[in-house]
């Protein structure tokens, strides 16, 4: 099923997760999708390293179990800054065979210390690209507080423009801890005519070290009050952890109920905090 579609009547629920590391064993996560299964989530999306970390293997084998073993609509992220044309024909094909119908369509991060493959520039390429070559559902990834790269919030509206244009059916954000980007980026897209849904991406904080990471990364700014929060608990980690369930709950229940289209929460494989969050806002979910 093209997961755009989901959107007509209810507040979709995705969760994102990612494959095991290459010295780990694929089965891991097969066990965390037994547990994730329970929540009811409308689609699970599988990440897909661009700088090499994780095979393309592993996604599509993960994104076909999901379908094929699971009964979940699956999404395989594809970031094209290092691969060909050739390359991603033969990843077409293979979600094809697979029956992976949905396709997360990512321009993936600079590598500074790698020079990237010329035939994608922009996903804006790609999601052209996979439309000329293919019958895919396809989704892209956009930036309530901006793109690190882009000059201005404008342009990078006009750049998201762009690759919906191109042919993205639905688009999921960023992470972000303050719910008043989200609502100015909505208001900037929908005045710019981005009229496809647009999911919330949520991610529940369990440790500093991971936040540290993530704002490297991205550059998203964090709120007084979650840095306060974490400056609290940062020495007690159940408290933490159960504080980082209790800000994404409080962030997801405004999301909803100022009508967002979904929520997509990065589960980073961890399904304990999965199941709590939606253990507080599953009754939130119709509509
Ligand atoms: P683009 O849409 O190409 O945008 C990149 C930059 O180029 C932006 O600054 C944009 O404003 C600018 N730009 C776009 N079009 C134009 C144009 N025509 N002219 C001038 N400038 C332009 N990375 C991975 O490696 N693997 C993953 O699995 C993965 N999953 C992700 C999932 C989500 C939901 C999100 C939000 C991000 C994910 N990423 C992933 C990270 C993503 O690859 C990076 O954020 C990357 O830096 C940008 O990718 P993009 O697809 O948004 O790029």
């Amino acid at each position: 099923m093209r997961t755009s579609e989901i959107f007509n009547n209810k507040t979709v629920l995705s969760l994102e997760i990612f494959p095991p590391r290459r010295t780990a064993s694929i089965g891991i996560i097969y066990k965390t999708l037994e547990e994730l299964q329970g929540l009811n989530p409308d689609f699970i999306s599988v990440t897909y390293g661009a700088g090499g970390s994780e095979t393309n293997t592993a996604t599509l084998e993960i994104a076909s179990a999901i379908k094929n073993n699971y009964g979940i609509e699956s999404v395989a992220h594809l970031p094209c800054i290092n691969l060909n044309k050739d390359e991603v024909l033969n990843m077409l094909e293979g979600f094809k065979q697979a029956g992976v119908e949905n396709i997360l369509a990512l321009r993936g991060d600079v590598n500074p210390a790698r020079v990237p493959k010329q035939d994608f520039r922009y996903a804006s390429d790609l999601v052209s690209f996979i439309k000329e070559n293919g019958d895919f559902n396809i989704i892209g990834a956009c930036y309530p507080e901006g793109h690190s790269e882009s000059p201005s919030l404008l342009d990078d509206i006009r750049h998201l423009k762009i690759k919906v244009d191109a042919g993205t059916d639905q688009l999921i954000t960023q992470l972000f801890f303050d719910n008043s980007y989200f609502y100015s980026f909505r208001e900037r897209a929908s005045v710019a005519g981005i009229n496809v849904a647009i999911e919330a991406g949520i991610m529940p904080v369990v440790n500093k070290r991971q936040i540290e990471r993530m704002v490297a990364l991205c550059g998203v700014k964090l709120p007084k009050k979650f840095v306060t929060m974490m400056e609290r608990y940062e020495n007690n980690p159940e408290a933490m952890r159960d504080a980082g369930i209790a800000y994404a709950v409080d962030q997801i229940v405004d999301l909803i109920a100022q009508g967002v289209d979904g929520i997509h929460l990065y589960t980073m494989n961890n399904p304990y905090i999965a199941k709590k969050i939606y253990a507080a806002i599953s009754t939130l979910l119709v509509a």
